[in-house]
C-alpha cells in the first residue's frame, strides 16, 4: 500500500489514456485523455448525455473501458482493479446511506466493507466526523439529519479508507443554496490539507469558478482542459456558461441544464 515505493511516486493520482467507452453505436466517451495530480481539484462539466456517468462507471470499476487505459496513482484500473480501487473514493449522486441507521453504525458498515478493523475505525469515524463539524450527530439516526449532513456524512464515508482520488459525482444535486456551496467550500479546502485528487462532476456552471482546472465534455469527447480563468478567456466572454456556450455553438444539445 506504500505509494512512495520506486517509480510510483511520480505517477499522477489518476491518469486517463484514450479511455473509449461505447454503449451498441452511441460512443458514450470518445477518446478520452487526462491526468489529476494529488490535491487537484478539477470540475468535470458536460450537459446532460455529454458521457459524465459513463466516465464515472467507468472510474470505479462498475464498467471496463472499450479501449484505453485507467489508473489510480499507478494502478492499472482493469488489471490491477483492487489496489486501484482501494485508492479511490466515491460520493454518488444519488443517496446511498442506511436511514435507519446510525451516522457512525453507517460508516462501521463501510469501513467493515473496506476490511478496516473496528479499532481503527472507530477513531478515524470520531476524527471524520468532527472535521466535517458532525462530532455531535454522531449516534443521531442518519434520517434525522438535513440533506446538506447526509452529503457530508457520504463525503466522510468515501474517505474512511483514507483515498488518493475522490470522485463526486453531482453531488449538490438536492441540497439548497447554501449547503452546495458549503460543500463545494469544503472539498477545495480539503484537497489541499489532504492532498487528495477531486473529480467533481457537474452541469452548473456557478460550481466552476473556483477548480483548478475544468474539463468540457461534450457528446462523449472533451472540447477543453484548462483553468476557468482560460476557458472564459479563450472564448472572449466573461463567463464559464457563456465560453461553454460558445464551445458548443450554442444549440439544444450544448445547453446546461438548469437547477
Ligand atoms: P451524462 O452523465 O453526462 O448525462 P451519460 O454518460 O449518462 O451522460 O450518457 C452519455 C451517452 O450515452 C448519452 O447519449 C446516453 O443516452 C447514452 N447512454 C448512457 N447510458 C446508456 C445505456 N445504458 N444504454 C445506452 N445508451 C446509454
Amino acid at each position: 500500500m506504500d505509494d512512495r515505493s520506486a517509480g510510483v511516486i511520480a505517477a499522477p493520482a489518476l491518469l486517463l489514456d484514450n479511455v473509449v467507452k461505447s454503449y451498441g453505436p452511441i460512443r458514450a466517451v470518445n477518446g478520452v485523455s487526462f491526468a489529476a495530480r494529488p490535491g487537484e481539484f478539477i470540475a468535470l462539466l458536460g450537459p446532460n448525455g455529454a458521457g459524465k456517468s459513463t466516465l464515472f462507471q467507468l472510474l470505479s470499476g462498475l464498467f471496463v473501458p472499450d479501449s484505453g487505459r485507467i489508473e489510480v496513482m499507478g494502478h492499472d484500473m482493469t488489471r490491477d482493479a483492487v489496489p486501484a480501487l482501494a485508492r479511490l473514493g466515491i460520493v454518488f449522486q444519488q443517496p446511498t446511506l442506511d436511514l435507519e441507521l446510525s451516522v457512525t453504525a453507517n460508516l462501521l458498515f463501510h469501513a467493515g466493507l473496506h476490511g478496516i478493523p473496528r479499532s481503527i475505525a472507530k477513531p478515524r469515524i470520531e476524527a471524520e466526523l468532527s472535521r466535517l463539524g458532525l462530532a455531535d450527530r454522531a449516534h443521531d439516526k442518519t434520517s434525522q439529519l438535513s440533506g446538506g449532513n447526509r452529503r457530508r456524512v457520504e463525503l466522510a464515508r468515501a474517505l474512511l479508507h483514507q483515498p488518493r482520488v475522490l470522485l463526486m459525482d453531482e453531488p449538490t444535486v438536492g441540497l439548497d443554496p447554501a449547503s452546495r456551496t458549503d460543500l463545494l467550500k469544503l472539498l477545495l479546502t480539503m484537497r489541499l490539507e489532504r492532498a487528495v485528487a477531486v473529480l467533481w462532476a457537474t452541469h452548473l456552471c456557478d460550481e466552476v469558478a473556483d477548480a483548478d482546472r475544468v474539463i468540457v465534455m461534450h457528446k462523449g469527447k472533451l472540447l477543453a482542459d484548462t483553468t476557468p480563468e482560460k476557458l472564459v478567456a479563450a472564448a472572449g466572454v466573461s463567463t464559464v456558461e457563456e465560453a461553454f456556450l460558445a464551445m458548443t455553438g450554442g444549440g439544444e444539445e450544448g445547453r446546461l441544464a438548469g437547477r
